[in-house]
């Protein structure tokens, strides 16, 4: 978030630096392949409902299974595919395995995708965006798409352009990681989103930064004002939980729940209609 920014620090050589732009040119390297060889995969991460304490969608997220490397998580690797111009084949192949899931769960999931800000600007999106959920003969209104503030802060026409199509499509569109960024929330009102998701800096600090507990508050009411459903990110203590619950906050996403999961263990989930804990005493439901 902006207020830690400006704390790295450097020297003139660093070994340790050295090593990781060699694992970056590594990296750039493989990732060409990587699709190919069905090296990426799909984890999904449960969005509960504070209300219900139930399951009420799912977040798509990323992985790279390196052959020698290990798994790679999204954080080590986007940058590098936007710049190899890769992220387009990467969100489709992200957007078509979330599609596919959506048509073997009950109606009511939502699934959502990550979107870069590169590939918000391509022409080709909305086309390609409506022809992959199309062959999954899944509705529209299954798929939110996940953009970031800096993206449609950045905006050049084409961005703004395509969100609004997108919306027109019937796909639901969020704004993730709110918070770190410079947008106010009156800026949000100028863009077609549904979904505010308050960045986990936030609910890390709800428990024990006194100042950011009325910020999120704030965050809550207004967005609600604004129509829009707002999860909290990160959620991982009974605590966050409950203060949020308190806020109003419509959802909430974290290991507190469960952290993001193959497709079998998610499918699993559904099929056993086996209950769903993890929130405390109390807050057991049925899913399904
Ligand atoms: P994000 O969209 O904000 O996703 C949430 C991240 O927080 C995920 O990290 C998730 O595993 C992590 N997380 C969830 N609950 C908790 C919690 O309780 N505590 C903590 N400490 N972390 C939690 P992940 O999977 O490493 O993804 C990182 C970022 O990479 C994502 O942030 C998203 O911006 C990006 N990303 C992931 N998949 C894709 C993708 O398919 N396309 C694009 N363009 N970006 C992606
Ligand atoms: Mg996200
Ligand atoms: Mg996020
Ligand atoms: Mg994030």
């Amino acid at each position: 978030r902006a207020k830690d920014a400006g704390r790295g620090t450097w020297r003139l050589f660093d070994p340790a630096m050295d090593r990781q732009l060699q694992d970056r040119r590594g990296l750039q390297r493989d990732i060409k392949s990587a699709l190919r060889e069905d090296q990426l995969f799909v984890e999904f991460q449960p969005v509960v409902a504070l209300s219900t304490r139930s399951i009420v969608g799912l977040e798509a997220l990323v992985r790279w299974e390196h052959p020698d490397r290990g798994i790679i998580p999204p954080g080590e690797f986007i940058e590098i595919a936007e710049r190899s111009g890769l992220i387009g084949a990467i969100t489709a192949f992200v957007l078509a395995e979330s599609a596919a899931l959506a048509a073997q769960l009950p109606g009511f999931m939502a699934i959502a995708v990550n979107l870069s800000p590169l590939h918000l600007r391509e022409a080709w999106l909305v086309d390609q965006v409506s022809e992959i959920i199309q062959q999954a003969g899944v509705a529209p209104e299954r798929i939110e798409f996940e953009v970031t503030e800096t993206a449609v802060l950045e905006t050049e026409g084409r961005t703004i352009d395509n969100l609004h199509r997108l919306r027109a499509l019937g796909c639901r569109i969020a704004i993730d990681d709110f918070g770190t960024g410079y947008s106010s929330l009156a800026t949000l009102s100028r863009f077609p989103f549904d979904r505010l998701k308050i960045d986990r800096s936030f609910i890390n600090d709800l428990e024990h930064n006194a100042a950011d507990a009325p910020i999120v508050k704030a965050m809550i009411d207004l967005s609600q004002t604004m129509g829009l459903r707002v999860t909290a990110e990160g959620v991982e203590t009974e605590r966050q939980a409950a203060i949020l619950t308190l806020y109003q906050c419509n959802d909430i996403q974290g290991f507190l729940y469960s952290p993001p999961v193959r497709k079998a263990q998610v499918l699993q989930l559904f099929e056993s209609g086996r209950t769903v804990t993890g929130l405390g005493v109390g807050c057991v439901e049925t899913v399904s």
